[in-house]
């Protein structure tokens, strides 16, 4: 028995842009052209900061160097960590061999994330769980990227 029972391949997907209410207000970010990728893969939803052990709602968080912080300077950043863990963990359970992560999250954001100012300031950078992803062979995208393409 494989972990994929269907022909598809495997897709790792941030679960909130599947629907679930997952961030960190409580929502969700569901985008249709996400969901329409279950006609051709076979989906595998994560939310990194939930399995890194981090409750919903939680404080918004922000990279800041090689650390993750809340607004009020709390340091996040192993909660983020064995977030990240936890999703290459999955990929390689899986067989995922791409990604499609929430843009500017700090632990999904692919290609530009806040800067650590909590002042909506974004600059290039990717958050903890894409980098931890790409380091293990994983390809991630953002949904920006999916409307694009
Ligand atoms: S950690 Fe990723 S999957 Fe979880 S709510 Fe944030 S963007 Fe969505």
């Amino acid at each position: 028995m494989t972990a994929n029972s269907s022909q598809h391949p495997t897709l790792l997907v941030s679960a909130c842009l599947l629907g679930v209410e997952c961030n960190h207000e409580g929502g969700h970010s569901r985008r249709r052209s996400v969901e329409a990728l279950a006609e051709n893969y076979h989906l595998v939803p994560v939310c990194p900061e939930v399995c890194g052990g981090l409750s919903t709602p939680r404080a918004a968080a922000e990279r800041r160097g090689d650390r993750v912080v809340n607004a009020d300077g709390t340091d996040v950043t192993a909660a983020y960590e064995r977030g990240a863990q936890a999703a290459v963990e999955l990929a390689q359970a899986t067989g995922a061999r791409g990604a499609v992560l929430k843009a500017r999250s700090p632990s999904c954001g692919s290609s530009e994330i806040y800067d650590g100012t909590f002042s909506r300031t974004l600059h290039d950078g990717e958050g903890v769980t894409a980098a931890a992803l790409r380091a293990a062979g994983v390809e991630v995208i953002s949904e920006d990227d999916l409307r694009a393409g």
